[in-house]
């Protein structure tokens, strides 16, 4: 049986203070909540942010990081600086990455090596755009995604990865994948996952859904048999929308 995983990214919201006063919400408001939770705050609010979650049961997330350890790459983050503030898990491959700074699954890839090498927990986002779905084409690249940034990844270490299965064309749009299209997908990620780590592996796999998740269709998203969690983009900038998400039943 899998544990369900609700991560709210913050994307480029909230000053400190506003980052601040959502974290103590979610903090008060969750701490009966009985599946495993992130907020990836902006870098800027990850120091303020910290402190705020520390021995409560919502995991410190960052939205993106560098792919090299340290050194002369003006407005990147690195891994140990994020180590530095207490974040716990990174968020990679996203969709945004992806498609407006043409992040590439190499770099990708090398992004979620380092962030595991370093012990950080990854949510590596994976999804198609609207004109590779209408070309019958979302397996596929679904499939290139997966594989191409777990690659040299051990098997030892996938229990600190979950994969968020995006479509582009739901991120921050108001469409969302019926739960019937969203789970075959899901489905053919976890094969995807079979073939290269084996079955037991897939099983555990954590594999999240994001695009446009709000309160009234989390339910039945995640009640499809692949669906474990959801990566929550604008529902999770308001308690009022991201708690009755990370509640469900
Ligand atoms: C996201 O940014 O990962 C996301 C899924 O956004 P939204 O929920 O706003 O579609």
């Amino acid at each position: 049986m899998r544990n369900y995983y609700i991560a709210g990214n913050w994307k480029m919201h909230k000053t400190r203070g506003e980052a601040a006063a959502l974290a103590q919400a979610l903090v008060a408001q969750l701490k009966n909540g009985k599946h495993k939770y992130l907020v990836a705050p902006s870098f800027t609010a990850l120091e303020t942010v910290g402190p705020l979650l520390k021995g409560s049961n919502i995991l410190l997330g960052a939205q993106n990081m560098a792919a090299a350890e340290q050194g002369a790459h003006t407005g990147e983050v690195s891994v140990l600086q994020l180590k530095d503030l207490g974040v716990q898990a990174v968020i990679l491959g996203h969709s945004e990455r992806r498609h407006t700074y043409q992040e590439d699954d190499g770099l990708i890839n090398k992004k979620v090596k380092l962030a595991l090498q370093h012990g950080l927990e990854v949510i590596l986002c994976v999804g198609e755009l609207l004109s590779e779905r209408e070309a019958g084409n979302a397996e596929g690249v679904c499939e290139t995604q997966t594989v191409q940034g777990l690659a040299g990844v051990a098997v030892a270490d996938l229990p600190r990865v979950t994969i968020a299965y995006e479509p582009v064309w739901a991120i921050g749009t108001g469409k969302t994948a019926t739960p019937e299209d969203a789970d075959a997908i899901h489905a053919s990620i976890r094969q995807v996952v079979a073939r290269l780590y084996g079955t037991d592996a897939a099983q555990q796999i954590l594999i999240q859904y994001g695009g446009s998740v709000k309160p009234d269709n989390a339910a039945q998203l995640m009640a499809k048999e692949h669906i474990d969690g959801a990566l929550v983009g604008g529902a999770a900038l308001s308690a009022d929308t991201f708690v009755p998400i990370a509640l469900f039943k």
